[in-house]
């Protein structure tokens, strides 16, 4: 008896003479049916096409000859057209006994039993089904399925060249025929969104299903899989899987498969059948993704994602096919999908076609998150199992504000989100006309609302929302999109231009906060290479004062470019004191050293540092005399008062910023405070929230630095409250946590007549 492999090539060495035959079209899928009958030993063979929306009997080996381009189905109509809508396999033993079996009496299959049909694959659509019926009711083999694969495959190729299919028509599947679908997740970045899904690692087109030369396609594999497992064992490093949380799990199952001999061998074996090597690993991609559905563990699904994310990575290198879908451009409105993203991955796309995000993973104050805020591209996270139904191409609404997407709409669901998008616009430009308004409250007290920033193009953002300045500039971000590390002139260019577009506005500039869940690859210390827990590892000014070149360098350009100005610089995660003089010295010693270089110097430096570290809280009499301002980092103080990674997704709903904990740490830090002289505000992203914001304001909070989108609803907030009521209503409730904060102030709110967004 013939080996699965040799039997498989045997076929495919019939169907490769047939292909390279200069019959048409309609000859070869003849054959070809042909083939795969008379080598499954089934009475039937038949090939279905979609044409004009049905699926057609274009080929068949055993039907009535006659029903040969008069048989139609719809996509979901009979076993054939559920292989196609849900493009997925059958092998049935008894087909009569499935819920879809249709019977057609103009084709005469009524005398067969078993069926099994895979779907025709083209551009990640399925645009036909081959399928072979025999009068036993029996379940075809594994390895008959698999050479129906292979041939399924083929088809495609033919199809593809013969444009037996209409792209259009393929893409118009989506339409309709596969559903409309709502996914939903959890709201990371509220707003709303129309355009086509884009896999951020797009999915590899195989443009050749037959090998020319085994031995060179064995090779070529070979070779894929040593540079996979070298970038699976440097990926701990990068941004894509450096942002904690599920990564460590993640990675661990990405090892495991790379290095699985199962999957290398059983890739060699769909070689030897005469494959190439991209056909190969689809096949076996196509059997895996099978045998994991019948097993329908929800554990092995999610594994099964990770093992998919693989196959296409090895395709990705095999075929040459790399870069992400930024570096192919976006051609039209884009909804991004990807399981999680580094905030220099995201900023490499066109801001004016990326109209929204969709990401597996992510948690609110993840650095993707709040670089996708800054840009204003609504983010629906935690959207799990989202590769099942999203497909290359889909038209999807985004409603974040919601936290759902809508796969493939209706023509009414479109129509209801049109209108909704509709009301949003209203509502934007209602907040346009906020941005000369001063956010003085009810009562009469001035509130100081500035915006958070870290690229140049953010600085428009300024004049548009009428900000007090900016509160944050995360210089970091120029670090992050550089390839290599910016140099002095192009940091002080920056910066001057970001002051200049300031104009008499303050702005300030918090030093590089690089590591943690913003690695650089240029600048890798050894220390934090091998940092199990990034979030609070060598990172931030921990990893600036021990590069003290950095560190000098950013000092010596912020100086330069504030020149005749006023300088105000923040130093991220002190978490002593003597942290903070060590940065402040760097500073200094630039200023005597630019001095001695008669440059111009700034009028005045204002130095500040960032609350992050729940130590620091402790201390705070020791640090406040050295200081200007103080400056609360709520998204990394949570994440370390709580003991919670901000970028673990499974942990992002779990804890709540109106909670008692932060709450009345927050409180103490402004009792403590008070008094000092030193100017206290919050700029971590809990301040860009209406509710949140309330809550700041009634411990006597008045200074936030928010995301530019958040502006205008927080000037809208701060006008409609009394601050003598709010600060009574919170130290009340602070007193006695016994209620639920969030649930009190809402009431409140209501109760007030504030107008919550
Ligand atoms: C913070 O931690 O709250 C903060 C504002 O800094 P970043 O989000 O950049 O870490
Ligand atoms: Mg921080």
């Amino acid at each position: 008896m013939m080996s699965a492999a040799a039997s498989a090539r045997a076929i495919l060495t019939r169907l490769h003479d047939v292909m390279a035959t200069r019959m048409h079209a309609q000859g070869k899928l003849d054959a070809v049916v042909d083939i795969i009958g008379t080598s499954l030993d089934s009475e039937v063979c038949s090939v279905y096409l979609l044409r004009d929306g049905m699926l057609e009997l274009f080929a068949t080996r055993g039907l009535n000859q006659s029903a040969v381009h008069v048989t139609r189905m719809a996509l979901g109509e009979g076993l054939t057209g559920t292989i196609a809508a849900n493009n997925e396999m059958l092998n049935l033993a008894e087909a009569k006994a499935h819920p879809d079996f249709l019977y057609l009496p103009e084709t005469g299959e009524d005398k067969f039993h078993s069926y099994a049909g895979v779907p025709i694959v083209y551009r990640t659509r399925a645009v036909g089904v081959l399928c072979v019926q025999h009068v036993d009711p029996r379940r075809y083999e594994d390895v008959e399925i698999e050479a129906l694969q292979t041939t399924a495959m083929v088809l495609s190729e033919l199809i593809a060249n013969a444009e037996l299919v209409d792209e259009e028509e393929a893409r118009g599947l989506s339409e309709g025929h596969t559903g409309t679908q709502s996914l939903s997740g959890l709201t990371l970045v509220k707003g709303l969104a129309a355009g086509h899904a884009v896999f951020h690692q797009p999915r590899v087109q195989i443009e050749q299903v037959m090998a020319e030369d085994i031995e060179l396609e064995r090779q070529r594999v070979y070779r894929a899989f040593d540079k996979m497992r070298e970038q699976i064992d440097s990926m701990a490093s990068q941004a894509e899987f450096g942002v904690g949380g599920e990564h460590e799990e993640v990675l661990q199952t990405y090892k495991m498969f790379a290095y699985d001999e199962g999957w290398s061998r059983r890739i060699n074996e769909a070689i030897d059948s005469g494959l190439t090597a991209e056909a190969a690993i689809e096949r076996v991609q196509q059997h895996t993704r099978l045998r994991m559905r019948e097993i329908d563990d929800p554990l092995l699904a999610d594994r099964m994602h990770d093992l998919e994310d693989l196959a296409n990575r090895l395709l990705r290198i095999v075929s040459g096919q790399l870069g992400t879908a930024a570096s192919q451009g976006l051609r039209r409105d884009a909804i991004l999908i990807a399981r999680n993203l580094g905030p220099a991955e995201l900023l490499e796309y066109d801001r004016r076609r990326l109209k929204g995000v969709i990401l597996e993973e992510g948690s609110l104050t993840a650095h993707v998150v709040i670089v996708a805020r800054a840009m204003g591209v609504p983010v629906l996270g935690r959207a799990q199992g989202l590769r099942g139904f999203i497909r290359e191409g889909d038209e999807i609404l985004l409603d974040a504000d919601a936290a759902l997407a809508t796969i493939r709409p209706s023509t009414a669901v479109a129509e209801a989100f049109d209108d909704r998008f509709a009301k949003s616009r209203e509502r934007q430009a209602a907040y346009a006309e906020l941005r000369d308004v001063e956010p003085v409250t009810k009562c009469g007290t001035r509130i100081e609302v500035m915006m958070n920033a870290g690229l140049r193009d953010d600085m428009s953002s300024l004049a548009l929302t009428g900000a007090d300045g900016v509160g944050l500039f995360r210089t970091e971000f120029q670090f992050l999109v550089s390839a290599t590390l910016p140099q002095r002139e192009r940091q002080t260019r920056l910066y001057r231009d970001v002051l200049d577009a300031a104009g008499d506005k303050p702005v300030i500039f918090r030093t590089v906060d690089i590591g943690g869940d913003k690695p650089v690859t240029y600048l890798k210390s050894e220390e934090a290479q091998h940092d199990e827990n990034p979030a609070m590892g060598w990172r931030a000014l921990r990893l600036a004062l021990e590069r003290e070149g950095l560190m000098k360098i950013q000092a010596r350009s912020l100086i330069e470019a504030a020149g005749g100005r006023t300088l105000h610089v923040m130093f991220p995660m002190v978490s002593e004191p003597w942290e903070f003089d060590a940065a402040k010295a760097v500073f200094e010693e630039q200023l005597v050293f630019l001095k001695g270089q008669k440059k111009m110097l700034p009028e005045a430096i204002h130095y500040g540092a960032m609350l992050e570290v729940p130590a620091l809280a402790e201390v705070l009499d020791l640090l406040l005399p050295k200081l200007s301002f103080l400056s609360i980092g709520t998204n990394d103080l949570t994440q370390f008062l709580f003991a919670a990674d901000r970028a673990n997704p499974k942990l992002a709903e779990r804890y709540d910023w109106l909670s008692a904990p932060i709450m009345r740490f927050l409180q103490r830090v402004e009792r403590n405070t008070n008094g000092s002289g030193v100017s206290l505000g919050v700029c971590g992203e809990m301040g860009g929230r209406q509710l949140e914001a309330m809550a700041l304001l009634g411990i006597g909070i008045r200074r936030l630095s928010i995301t530019p989108a958040a502006i205008a609803p927080i000037k809208d907030l701060v006008r409609q409250i009394d601050l003598g009521e709010l600060e009574k209503a919170v130290t009340g409730w602070l007193a006695d946590p016994s209620n639920n904060l969030r649930e009190s102030l809402t009431a409140w709110a209501s109760d007030q007549g504030i107008d919550i967004a």
